[in-house]
């Protein structure tokens, strides 16, 4: 008989986000005269910059044309978007980016899964925690995770960095080898930012042990503080020891558009093996490349209309950001995060459940959040709140989670 991948049945319940939508769609059904806020889920919610959609009406019409028609593209996405992402994101950041370092996809999540391909099954996984659920869930579906403890909320083997309070919600270098290390700044869900310093010292450890860092900066737009780092390859000595991912996604509004990238820099070796060349095998043999009109899109965003553009849509976020952080904490709450990134991280009042402060606040403020315990065990006594709603609704939704308090 056919076997599955028995690491599937491994994996606890639901995927956090549709538990919280769950929850949400039955309290909405069950009250329909309430207004629900969904402050819940980090999905952008202002339209594609004007830029970005004239770009991709004239891709369009070229598809339309015998000379200007594309069939399947480059997997590793067009020159003109690679070059561009080389020079904008990259060389005018003072970091020297080969394009051919570069691979286009249709997004980060799928990257940020796909990558364990290239990488072997015995190899010791380092998370946060709290942590993206992708990184966790997609090691435990590959078999590397090994088995899941309902009591702990954690995988009897993968390594756990907490983040918490303590430790300014930074992850502490682990004091054993571990070959893969997933690093997310500004981080989801707690959204603190890694400095300098903090990074030398990751980008150190993982040279020194032959380690991997994955490195998820697909919210680097949000950082507003000058000396932050926003690639991990500002770091000195980070090309023989990371790969970064980065998406268009909640820079530029494509969660529905679909683009992202990933660098694999060609000094990157194991095992004698370039990780480029692994990629871009993996890439070729499975992925057929994003949509020309898409990769023209994502071109614009670093014209000189689409980044001013891309620049106001950002601001309006960092100003929602701004107003839960300031509501939140004028209300009493200790929240973190929401300076360098979309993320509120936010404490329960005394010592509630993650869980149970989320259905409070979905019950009598209407507003749904995220849990911090669905990121982590870590998580648990926070909840997410995220900057990506309206202005109006966002301020109104702190209103009322301040009349409830
Ligand atoms: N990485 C992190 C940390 C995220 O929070 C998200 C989306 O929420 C992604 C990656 C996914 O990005 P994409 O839309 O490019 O798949």
């Amino acid at each position: 008989m056919t076997k599955i991948n028995e690491n599937y049945l491994k994996l606890p319940g639901s995927y956090l986000f549709s538990e919280v939508n769950r929850r949400a769609a039955a309290y909405a059904q069950a009250n329909p005269d309430k207004k629900l806020i969904k402050l819940g889920i980090g999905d952008v919610t202002l339209p594609l910059p004007a830029a970005v959609t004239a770009a991709m009406h004239a891709a369009v019409d070229e598809m339309a044309t015998a000379q200007g028609f594309h069939g399947y593209g480059p997997e590793q996405g067009y020159d003109f978007l690679r070059e561009a992402i080389a020079q904008h994101d990259y060389r005018a950041r003072g970091v020297d980016i080969d394009p051919s370092e570069i691979f286009v996809s249709d997004g980060a999540k799928s990257d940020c899964g796909n990558i364990g391909d290239i990488f072997g099954l015995d190899n010791v996984v380092a998370v946060c925690d709290p942590v993206y659920p992708v990184y966790v869930d997609t090691n435990a579906m590959a078999g590397r995770a090994g088995e899941y403890s309902e009591a702990s909320g954690m995988w009897s083997k993968l390594h756990y960095m907490p983040c918490t309070a303590e430790n300014g919600f930074s992850p502490a270098i682990p004091d054993k080898k571990v070959d893969l290390i997933y690093l997310c700044f500004p981080n989801n869900p707690t959204g603190a930012v890694a400095t300098r310093a903090q990074l030398e010292a990751w980008v150190e450890y993982a040279n020194r042990n032959g380690s991997v860092i994955l490195y998820d900066s697909a919210y680097e737009a949000f950082i507003t503080q000058e000396d932050i780092p926003h690639s991990i390859f500002e770091i000195e000595g980070a090309k023989t020891c990371a790969i970064e991912f980065r998406s268009f996604s909640k820079t530029a509004g494509f969660t529905g558009t679909r683009c992202a990238y990933t660098v694999v820099p060609k000094a990157l070796e194991r095992g004698g093996a370039s990780l480029n060349f692994l990629w871009n095998r993996r890439q070729c043999t499975k992925f057929n490349g994003v949509p020309y009109v898409v990769q023209r899109g994502a071109e614009a965003v670093y014209s000189p209309e689409g980044a001013a553009q891309v620049k106001e849509n950002l601001a309006y976020y960092q100003n929602n950001a701004k107003v839960i952080f300031q509501g939140l904490q004028s209300a009493g709450l200790t929240v973190s995060g929401g300076i360098n990134s979309p993320y509120i991280w936010c404490q329960t009042p005394d010592g509630m459940g993650s869980w149970e402060f989320y259905d409070l606040l979905l019950s009598r403020a209407n507003v749904v959040t995220t849990p911090g315990a669905g990121f982590g065990p870590s998580g648990e006594g926070y909840i997410r709140l995220t900057a990506f709603g309206g202005a109006e609704a966002t301020a109104e939704a702190v209103a009322r989670i301040k009349a409830v308090l």
